[in-house]
């Protein structure tokens, strides 16, 4: 399974060090060997000494190597800590900071001629999910446009944008039915984000295409989250 966490607008500098010490403890107590990803904020970035299944990554930067963006980050100021990871595509960036296809997909091609591995998020508002499948997928797809689904260091995050932060998880069959639609064209691995919690992780690992979680709010504690790390883990 990989598990990753979204910090989104939360948490201190002083808490993420102490959370990222605290997660490093219990990943090598317990000999864990799952893939582990942290998104902090931009002011808590840091040179993490990590073992090498716990990787930190920006949850957005533009697309340059620096120059004059107000309030963005670039490619210098992630090469500062020796950062190889980044998020792109989340809903919250996509809908309340109205970030098109077009800049998401410069940003995709940017990180990935530079070698980031990439975790792309797509996700369906509730009016499309209540048309149906089809026309959740045909959403979902063009969330794809001009994107590369091949690329070797892609994890490709589904995330249902009613589920997100809502305290309500998609379905078990619902998630189901996207993530196989999706694993017939998409090889590289499948997450599921919105509202996952260590009650319900079991329920979402057991499902046939799903590679692991993206969580927001019930991981930003770092004893959430290793609950979460510690019930999901496929047996
Ligand atoms: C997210 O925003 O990526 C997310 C999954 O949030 P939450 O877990 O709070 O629904």
């Amino acid at each position: 399974m990989i598990f990753a966490t979204n910090f989104k607008t939360n948490n201190t500098r002083a808490y993420t060090k102490e959370y990222i010490q605290t997660l490093k403890e219990f990943v090598l107590k317990n000999d864990i060997k799952d893939d582990i990803f942290v998104f902090p904020t931009f002011t808590s970035l840091d040179m993490f000494e990590l073992p090498s299944n716990i990787r930190v990554g920006v949850q957005n930067a533009y697309p340059v190597q620096n120059g004059s963006y107000t309030g963005e980050i670039g490619l210098e100021q992630i090469d500062e800590f020796g950062l190889k990871t980044i998020l792109i595509g989340h809903s919250e960036r996509r809908v309340i900071l109205k970030e098109s296809q077009e800049l998401i997909v410069e940003k995709f091609n940017y990180f990935k001629e530079r070698g980031f591995e990439i975790i792309y998020c797509i996700g369906e508002p509730k009016e499309i999910r209540d048309e149906g499948v089809d026309s959740a997928m045909e959403y979902l797809w063009s969330e794809f446009d001009g994107i590369d689904i091949e690329y070797e260091k892609l994890i490709v995050a589904y995330e249902p944008i009613w589920a997100i932060g809502t305290g309500v998880s998609a379905k078990k069959e619902d998630i189901d039915e996207i993530l196989s639609n999706l694993r017939a064209k998409i090889k590289v691995p499948l997450l599921y984000g919105g509202s996952v919690k260590s009650s319900n992780i079991q329920e979402i690992e057991s499902i046939k295409d799903c590679d692991g979680v993206l969580v927001g709010s019930a991981s930003w504690k770092i004893e959430s989250f290793c609950e979460i790390i510690k019930n999901g883990i496929k047996g």
